[in-house]
Order: structure tokens, then sequence, then C-alpha cells
């Protein structure tokens, strides 16, 4: 059903997440409405001033709170998977405020099958992929990390002090210096290896849900393909997913945060508008600058933004009146970037 607006290599769709229980106790009106078909979302002046026409916007892809995880995957994510499995680099990014269901997207709810995110449907997919495969042999690795505050974290090593630099070589491009990568056999086995990097996420936040929605984590994983190719040569071809739940992109000055928060809401604020830079560049297709260069995200990721890369951006908002200005901003930010 896609559209295709866009290029092929960035997309970009919205996801609409239901009312909470708190927000229909409270009455909240529902300002946003979704047109699946049209790829439109519509936002309503939740005053209901007259003089303000509702704003409409078009995207790849929409999806409203009853959409199915396994909907979004197969429609949105799995032509992406299936590319890395063909040895391309792809990127996908949750975007949104705080509380419009990033963590939903990008992970779920564990062991419940309908209700799992994209990463663990992609860890099936691949693994399914492998086991179907009859003349190549297949090695996946997986790494996971966090950047908050520009600072880069390990989260599959052990001594979560440490902080990794990102490095540059001629012949391998950007790379962080002593990231730790893990082989994984199974989905059990990369399972695994996601909810380590979790724990030690946890570990030191004293409070997890302020942390993550101030910190971006990347789960890499790195599938290495070796095939005999006619002229009896061995080739190989090595694709690389990154699956990016960012920071919250509230704007944190309403919060009147100060000293060391404000220091960090900048530096959020600046990454994402990094991001939403290079990927309009991208999409643009007519700068020949992508400043790639301004942010730790966006160094990091280069190899998997652009070029033969494909990236999905999926932006998150809630449907409640008093969130409509961060739905606004949220759905400029998205729009811009395709
Ligand atoms: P974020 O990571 O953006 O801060 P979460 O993913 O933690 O947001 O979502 C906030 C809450 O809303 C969670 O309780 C989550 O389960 C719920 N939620 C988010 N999106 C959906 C959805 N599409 N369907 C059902 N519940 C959702
Ligand atoms: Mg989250």
């Amino acid at each position: 059903m896609s559209k295709s607006r866009t290029s092929e290599t960035v997309k970009v769709v919205v996801r609409c997440r239901p009312m909470n229980e708190k927000e229909k106790a409270a009455n909240f009106r529902r300002v946003v409405s979704v047109d699946v078909k049209l790829g439109q979302v519509v936002v309503r002046n939740p005053r209901g001033a007259t003089q303000e026409l509702p704003k409409v916007f078009t995207f790849d892809s929409v999806y409203d709170w009853d959409s199915k995880q396994l909907e979004l995957y197969d429609e949105s994510f799995r032509p992406l998977v299936d590319s890395v499995l063909m040895g391309f680099n792809g990127t996908i990014f949750a975007y949104g405020q705080t509380g419009t269901g990033k963590t939903y997207t990008m992970e779920g709810v564990r062991n419940d099958p309908e209700k799992q995110g994209v990463i663990p449907n992609s860890f099936e997919h691949i693994f399914t992929h492998i086991s179907r495969s009859q003349n190549q042999q297949y090695l996946v690795r997986a790494s996971y990390l966090e950047i908050y505050q520009e600072e880069i974290r390990d989260l599959l090593f052990k001594d979560q002090s440490r902080r990794l630099e990102l490095k540059e070589r001629p012949d391998t491009g950007v790379y962080v210096k002593d990231l730790s990568s893990f082989v994984t056999k199974s989905v059990t086995e990369i399972e695994h290896v996601m909810s380590v990097g979790n724990q030690n996420r946890s570990v030191g936040a004293t409070n997890m849900n302020e942390h993550s929605s101030r910190s971006h984590a990347i789960f890499v994983i790195t599938v290495e393909c070796s095939e005999l190719g006619p002229d009896g040569q061995n080739h190989i071809r090595v694709g690389k997913l990154n699956l990016v739940d960012l920071a919250g992109s509230e704007r944190q000055s309403k919060t009147g945060a100060q000293g060391e928060r404000l220091k960090e809401a900048t530096k959020i604020n600046l990454s994402l508008s990094a991001l939403g830079n290079v990927i309009s560049a991208l999409v643009d297709g007519r700068s020949a600058h992508v400043p790639y260069r301004d942010s730790k995200l966006t160094r990091l990721l280069q190899d998997s933004l652009g070029g033969n890369a494909r990236t999905v951006m999926v932006a998150n908002i809630g449907p409640a009146s008093y969130n409509v200005e961060e739905t606004l901003t949220t759905l400029r930010y998205s729009n811009r970037a395709k």
C-alpha cells in the first residue's frame, strides 16, 4: 500500500498511539485523525477556534491507534531488513515526544508475539531467512550502544563508565573504536544480547524513563553472508542494520530546565536537528553537502544513511489535545525530513 511519495532510500511514516487511560479519564479531546488510504494526518485546533484551519500532513504511510506491530513490520520495515540481508546498510529510527510510543514501536511488549516491536521482529526475520538459505553461510553479530550527552557508551561492556570514541579509516570509514560485538546464532541468543544491554542501560540511571528520554539507543546487527560464486570463489557481502530509539524530541525549554538539564537538553536538540538536516539533505538529493559531522549520531550512522543505504523514520505522536503543540512540531520535523 505504500505510495512511495519519497525516494526509495528514505521513508517517513507516522504512527499515532491510542489514548491512554489517564487521557480518557481526563476527557481529553482527540485532535489527531489519520487517513490511512491517503497517507494523511490531520490535526485540528484543540481550542476549536474556527479561524484556524486543520493542518494536513502527507507521508509515505500513516498508522493509527489500531495499527498492529506486524502490519508496520511487513509494510514499512521488512523491505529494509531484506535489503540488509542482501548486503546493504539500513537504519530505522523512532522519533517523537516522550510517551508517544518510540520504545513500543522498536521493542514492543516482551513475550507477547502480537505486540513485539521492530527489533524482535527483525530478529525472527533474519534468522528465519538464514535457516531457509541453502548455499550461503551467514554470520550475525550484535552490538548495542547509547549516545548520552554526545558521549558513546557500550551497553554490552561490563564497565559502564567507559566512553568510546568515533574514529575514521580511509578503507572502512567511520567506526566506534573498541565497541563490543557478539556473534549470535539464534533468536534466543540475540534476544539475550539485547536484554543484557537493556539491563546495563538502566544501571546508574536513577530514573530509567527519564534517562531513556534523554539518550539515543542504537542496536546494531551486522549480517555477513558468504557464498560460493560461479567463478569458484567465495564472495562475501556485509549488511548492517541500525535500530535506533531516539531521545525524546520534546522542547526542554518548556520544562524550565536549568544547569545540567539545560545542557543536556541543548545537546539532544542539537543532535535531533542534525539528524533532520542530514535526512532532508538526502531526500532533497540536490545538496552536495550532507552535514554528517554535526553530531555523533549522524557521524556514527554515516555509512548507513544515504548512498545505497535505506532509512525509515517512524514519527510517533499522541492523539490528545494537550499534546497538540508537540504533535505539530513532530509532524513539521518529519515533513521536512521527507
Ligand atoms: P516512548 O518510548 O516514546 O517514551 P513508550 O513506547 O514507552 O513511549 O509508550 C508510552 C506508553 O504508551 C507505553 O505504556 C506503551 O505501551 C503505550 N503505547 C505506545 N504506543 C502504543 C500503541 N501503538 N498501542 C498501544 N499502546 C501503546
Ligand atoms: Mg522510550
